[in-house]
């Protein structure tokens, strides 16, 4: 077969007492239950590891359990964790929540901080948690400065990657421990599967195995499967993602509703020097900001989209448009919202159509308002 086909089981059978022992043998210790996986999982577990260039990688049923199990697996109580301002809203939730239930300090830190982040490390920090560029507002970070002060104290870098995926920024390569994929996004690509995976370097690598372990964490092998068929084309993908959101995020820019455009591919963006340097692609993820105006205005415009669909999550290869309303929790500067904001995923389609149904439906909300 050119593909690892879906494995699906519980239980492996050994023939001999022999073969039961040398399953568990070092080297091969998580062979002999269903739970610490199949080919089907190898298969992806070391594609990804490759692909992000880190030493191994663990899947898990969702974006958000890699990003709350690879906290688990580093803190415990007594320790400070530094997480951005601009993290994914269910991971900042799971922080307040859930470690400080635990004992853990949690702190935000500016996300434009770079090596200032300095001033907010202590002794005992134990984790720097950086999304680049960050959910919703697309602040690019300077991880390779956020981890040399991080690395100082022995803290690690936890890093959620699942923007740019593994193609698009190299994490290990600036200094990241253990890097996350969403893979409900871009890997499988096709909204019809909730993934996700942690890859760590040597130093995170067995906590965070450990942990996951620990906490009983598997993936089905049927969505372990698309994920696995995703990356067969996520680069032929992801390069028409790019491509489609910046000429959206471009012609957004030129529209009079449009009070500014949140992507850091644009050459205008504050975050644009650092995503050339570190970056080798966009996403075709990106925001914009509208001017304000009444809610019924607002609905004209998404009512009238053709070709978006309203709805949460990005990475299929359809267009989407996420409305939002409230300004995003922040800590450290509150985020200041004059317009609605509205979050575009740019997916596969005819770029010029997308632009087209964009342009009508500001068109229609202008005259409206
Ligand atoms: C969607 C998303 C997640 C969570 O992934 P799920 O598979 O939906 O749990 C985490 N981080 C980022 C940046 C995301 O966009």
């Amino acid at each position: 077969m050119v593909n690892t086909p879906v494995f699906r089981g519980s239980t492996i059978l050994s023939n001999s007492l022999g073969e039961w022992e040398s399953r568990k043998l070092p080297g091969n210790p998580y062979a002999s239950y269903g739970r610490f996986g199949t080919p089907t999982t190898r298969a992806l577990e070391t594609a990804l590891a490759e692909l992000e260039g880190g030493h191994r990688s663990i899947v898990f049923p969702s974006g958000l359990a890699a990003c709350t199990h690879s906290l688990m697996a580093l803190l415990k109580p007594g320790d400070h964790v530094l997480l951005t301002d601009s993290v994914y809203g269910p991971t900042r939730d799971f922080a307040l929540s859930v470690l400080t239930r635990f004992g853990i300090e949690v702190e935000f830190f500016d996300p434009l901080a770079g090596s200032e982040i300095r001033h907010q490390i202590r002794r005992n920090t134990r984790v720097v948690f950086v999304e680049s560029p960050g959910s919703a507002t697309f602040e690019v970070q300077d991880i390779p400065a956020i981890a040399r002060e991080a690395h100082k104290v022995d803290a690690f870098v936890v890093m959620d990657n699942t923007w740019a995926s593994p193609l698009f920024f190299k994490p290990f390569e600036h200094g990241v421990d253990i890097s996350i994929q969403a893979a409900t996004k871009y890997i499988v690509g096709h909204s019809d599967a909730l993934l996700g995976a942690a890859t760590a370097n040597e130093r995170a690598w067995s906590l965070l195995q450990r942990t996951a372990h620990d906490f009983g964490q598997t993936a089905g092998p049927d969505d372990l499967y698309l994920a696995l068929r995703g990356l067969r084309s996520l680069s032929v993908r992801l390069h028409r993602h790019w491509e489609n959101g910046v000429l959206l995020a471009e012609s957004l820019a030129r529209h009079p509703m449009v009070a500014q455009v949140l992507h850091p591919a644009l050459p205008g963006d504050p975050g644009h020097a650092l995503w050339r340097r570190d970056f080798k692609g966009a996403s075709g993820l990106f925001a914009i900001a509208l001017k304000p105006v009444s809610r019924d205005a607002l609905a004209v415009f998404f009512d009238s989209l053709e070709l978006f669909g309203i709805g949460l999550s990005w990475g299929g290869y359809e267009s989407l448009v996420l409305p939002m309303l409230e300004a995003p929790a922040r800590a450290v500067r509150p985020w200041k919202l004059e317009g609605p904001m509205v979050r575009v995923h740019a997916g596969l389609e005819s770029c010029n159509d997308l632009m087209l149904d964009m342009q009508s439906a500001l068109d229609r909300m202008q005259r409206h308002a």
